[in-house]
């Protein structure tokens, strides 16, 4: 197969409705991007297959969904206001702004192309600043969170007055998150509106090693369900010089994507740095008391922080097959993930008795499995591409021998990967589809 670029993942998801580019009728907005009909679905069953995996399914993790806007104060003890900065330089010539650390020539401007146009370059914040409420002021800054931690940092209290869990435990937040990028790029792998799927992971100093062992593990198992090859993905320890001041250990898990070996998570041991500013800073006593009666502590934490795009990204990538054999180009996503599950189609569009066999059909399937959609277009040939290249896993026939024989109420189901068809008893199909 030949290598995949950038552009065939991104004309995919224009053509076929999953990511287009934000006010795009407008000339668009740098570095905002819309998910359309079958990309909002993809989107949403990343995040749930996720919270599936990491909450539901565990007695040691809590949910929380906590606001965008917050306290300016949360940014300030947290350290972004002060140093959440990019690099920023701008050509004397042209005007042009650059993120100085990622100049292919750091003497160069890439638009104008004189050299020696550069001033010194400033630190750039990278968070959206607004104010809240009507009148404008230093009290009522406040900013589009940069990151969904500090909205589970700042919630650590409340879920252990309500809660009382014991320790090791986790919450979790998915939602969205600002930066104001000086160069947005590569399609949604960078861009200044962006969703986060992230855990804090309280657990006693003592223990940290152990936990983010576990958590590595648990990284790959997360992946492994995405449906990314193992080959594809790298785990980077960061060194000292290179980590947070306050991270003893971070291991970035890099993705080869067409772009290049870029990161797609990272794993972070933070310390108590973040309890220990909000504590520092409000006042409030962030110490959790053990159930044994044992020394109270401000729990450590291990931080997996989940970008939900990359996800998308990497799960596209792989799931991208130009079966050249078929002449067909097919998303192989996992069951799971598949935006849309089961395509119903009658073999003849002007049959009302094959019509209304298929009907029923379809809408029974659509009841048990929900993403199930109709197609009576075209030739039977164009409707299994059509679904392929959406990754649809399966494709229901309802044809001549449906409706009497020995094949009466039997159908053809059509696999996406492997092109084949077999004949099922409609009563069997939801058994045999939901849980491919
Ligand atoms: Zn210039």
């Amino acid at each position: 197969m030949a290598e995949l670029k950038l552009d065939d993942i991104v004309s995919l998801c224009k053509r076929r409705g999953f990511i287009y580019q934000g006010s795009d009728i407008y000339g668009g907005l740098a570095g905002t991007w819309d998910y359309g009909p079958l990309g909002v679905q993809l989107k949403r069953n990343i995040m749930q297959l996720w919270w599936k995996m990491f909450v539901d399914s565990r007695d040691d993790m809590y949910g929380v969904d906590a606001a965008i806007l917050m306290n300016q104060k949360v940014w300030q003890a947290s350290g972004h206001v002060d140093t959440f900065t990019d690099p920023l330089v701008e050509c004397s010539n042209c005007h042009g702004r650059f993120r100085a650390d990622k100049l292919e020539d750091a003497n160069k401007c890439p638009t104008c192309g004189k050299t020696g146009t550069f001033g010194e370059a400033r630190a750039f914040n990278m968070m959206f600043k607004t104010n809240v409420g009507p009148v404008e002021d230093e009290n009522s800054i406040s900013y589009l969170r940069p990151e969904t931690a500090q909205g589970i940092f700042t919630n650590f209290k409340n879920v252990v007055d309500s809660l009382y869990p014991d320790v090791p435990f986790g919450i979790a937040q998915q939602g969205k998150a600002f930066r104001n990028e000086i160069s947005p790029r590569d399609f949604v792998f960078r861009s200044r509106e962006f969703e986060q799927m992230e855990i804090e992971y309280f657990i006693h100093p003592d223990s940290w090693e152990a936990e983010f062992d576990k958590w590595v593990t648990q990284c790959k198992e997360w992946f492994a369900a995405l449906g990314l090859p193992a080959d594809k993905i790298h785990e980077l320890d960061v060194p000292a010089e290179d980590r947070a001041h306050y991270s003893k250990r971070t291991i970035d898990f890099e993705f080869d994507y067409p772009i290049g070996r870029e990161e797609m998570m990272g794993l972070a041991y933070r310390t108590d740095f973040d309890l220990g500013n909000i504590q520092r800073v409000s006042g409030k006593n962030m110490e959790y008391r053990p159930k044994d009666g044992s020394t109270p502590f401000v729990p450590h934490v291990i931080e997996p922080s989940f970008g939900v795009e990359r996800a998308v990204m990497a799960v596209l990538c792989s799931a991208y097959w130009n079966d050249t054999a078929n002449e067909r180009i097919v998303l192989k996503l996992p069951y799971e993930l598949a935006p849309i599950k089961v395509a119903v189609c009658p073999l003849a569009k002007n049959n009302p008795e094959l019509v209304t066999k298929a009907r029923a059909v379809y809408a029974s399937l659509k009841r048990e499995i929900g993403s199930v959609v109709w197609i009576d277009s075209g030739n039977i040939g164009k409707n299994y591409r059509k679904m392929d290249e959406i990754g649809v896993p399966y494709v229901v026939t309802v044809d001549f021998d449906t409706l009497e024989g020995d094949t009466k109420d039997t159908v053809t189901v059509r696999s996406r990967d492997t092109t084949t068809q077999t004949r099922s008893k409609i009563i069997n199909l939801i058994a045999l589809l939901s849980c491919a």
